[in-house]
């Protein structure tokens, strides 16, 4: 059951081949075996089930709406009534939001049923899904390698047949890089697009809600849902929102691929490279006309990216003090002892490194040289890949330099760390719709990820060519062993 698509699940409700309780209990029985893994920070059986009772009463009397009975599962950094949401971090351990985001609200309304929050790094900082406080997330087509981050969580319980679906957050590319270490398929839209309410927020001008699924027809089924404006975000855009399902057949005839010579740098896995020229031939077989583009900013990303992120997430993590916000030490004597302990207390390594480094990067003397130098270097970012997406409809190369790397392999250099999202980056700091979807393993068996990159608003492009790819390759078909 866990191998099928959304859209087979959704029918074999509907036609009573399944009730919503053996299908979530399955899910819950996998996700118990699957324990190893460490992909869920906190299951709610008793609720799901609760929630699947009710969902076969609507389905028996043809009721309901296009999700209902259907498992899923929320990264830990959307907010969510009834669960602790705790972003992956000690700070917010026992954190229980008074309210749900807008993307959890919209899948309940679809009648999706939640049964856990998945494992990330702290407050989404991270590639590996290492800087988790509740631990590491194990890649199910390895144990012995990360599953990528922030997300991990969500991606190794999609790609383990854990869920069929989950959400995650992309801020440099943390949706797309775990989609790609764990063989599933992921997409990051454009910036507005989904509302961020109710989100923990990271880097607030790049933070973006997204999905991890089994393919391109399950994103758009699932955009469909979350996709349109919130009033709750001010950065929602009001617009139109065509059908996303509808258009995924289309011919790629006229369709213009761009393959800028960065993305196939020789620094870059071999099996990867050959994986992507692969790829490309399949497009091109279906009508493609690919072309090769040049982005010589793209030295730039990874630096930008990071001054822009640390100084954002220093501002935004400052409501934890233990007062508002957060763990609160014992018997502090003061506030500023309060203040100082409860953030020691609470924070990782990494989420220190980057308060830190934020803060220096913001204050009076340096904010002119680092942070407003930042800020122009991204609009020459945003103007150089605008100018590039007129010239072609999607920037097509690989999601990472390498596969799955090693658990604890470079976890004593962050800056080695930061590289792995060299290709990812660049979607979030112009705001543009990005996706990653499988095609193809390493001599090692590790999962290769193709990452496309669109115009503003452009995913029904997006997914029109990865599901024209899915058609015509089973990548996104192989699961990894049975654990
Ligand atoms: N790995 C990147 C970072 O640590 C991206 C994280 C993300 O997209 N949330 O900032």
């Amino acid at each position: 059951m866990h191998a099928q698509s959304l859209r087979t699940l959704i029918k074999a409700l509907r036609q009573k081949q399944i009730s919503s309780t053996e299908l979530t209990k399955h899910y819950l029985d996998r996700i118990n075996k699957a324990n190893e893994l460490n992909a869920f920070i906190a299951i709610d059986e008793k609720h799901a089930l609760s929630a699947a009772a009710n969902a076969d009463k609507l389905l028996k009397n043809r009721d309901g709406n296009i999700l209902t009975g259907i498992p899923i599962a929320h990264k830990d950094i959307f907010c969510t009534e009834n669960m602790t949401t705790t972003c992956g971090s000690k700070m917010l351990e026992n954190f229980e939001s008074p309210y749900s985001a807008t993307i959890v609200k919209r899948l309940e309304q679809q009648g999706a049923i939640v049964l856990g929050k998945t494992n990330m790094d702290e407050f989404a900082m991270g590639s590996a899904n290492e800087n988790s406080y509740f631990g590491p997330v194990k890649n199910p087509w390895n144990k012995a390698h990360v599953s990528g981050g922030s997300s991990g969580g969500s991606a190794a319980a999609v790609a383990a047949g854990l869920v069929p679906f989950a959400t995650g957050s992309d801020t440099g590319g943390s949706v797309r890089q775990p989609a790609a270490f764990c063989g599933i398929s992921g997409l990051k839209p454009t910036y507005g697009l989904v509302s961020r309410f109710g989100m923990v927020a990271y880097a607030s001008s790049l933070d973006q809600a997204g999905i991890m699924a089994n393919s391109a027809e399950d994103l758009a089924l699932v955009l469909n849902m979350i996709a349109g404006f919130d009033e709750h975000d001010s950065t929602s855009i009001d617009q139109p929102i065509p059908d996303y399902l509808a258009s995924l057949n289309r011919p790629l005839t006229s369709m213009r691929v761009g393959l800028p010579g960065c993305f196939f740098h020789p620094d870059i896995d071999n099996d990867i490279q050959a994986a992507i020229h692969a790829a490309v031939r399949v497009l091109e077989q279906a009508g493609a006309k690919v072309v090769d583009v040049n982005l010589p900013l793209h030295s730039l990303w990874i630096p930008c990216y990071y001054v822009i992120a640390c100084a954002e997430a220093s501002s935004n993590l400052s409501r934890y003090d233990g007062i508002r916000f957060g763990h609160r030490t014992a018997n502090a004597e003061s506030l500023r002892e309060l203040i100082t302990r409860s953030r020691t207390e609470g924070f990782g390594v990494e989420v220190k490194r980057r308060i830190l480094t934020g803060t220096h990067l913001l204050s009076s003397g340096y904010f002119d040289d680092y942070y407003l130098q930042a800020q122009k270097v991204r609009r020459m970012i945003q103007e150089e890949l605008h100018e590039v997406l007129s010239q072609v409809d999607v920037i097509l190369g690989p999601t990472t330099p390498s596969c799955a790397f090693k658990l604890g392999e470079k976890i004593t250099d962050p800056t080695q760390r930061y590289l792995a999202d060299i290709f990812t980056v660049a979607a979030n700091l112009a705001g543009l719709p990005a996706l990653s979807i499988p095609a193809g393993f390493s001599k090692t068996g590790l999962p290769i990820g193709m990452q496309l990159i669109g115009k503003h608003f452009s995913e029904q492009s997006l997914l029109n060519i990865a599901h024209n790819y899915q058609q015509s390759t089973s990548w996104h078909t192989t699961r990894p062993k049975e654990l």
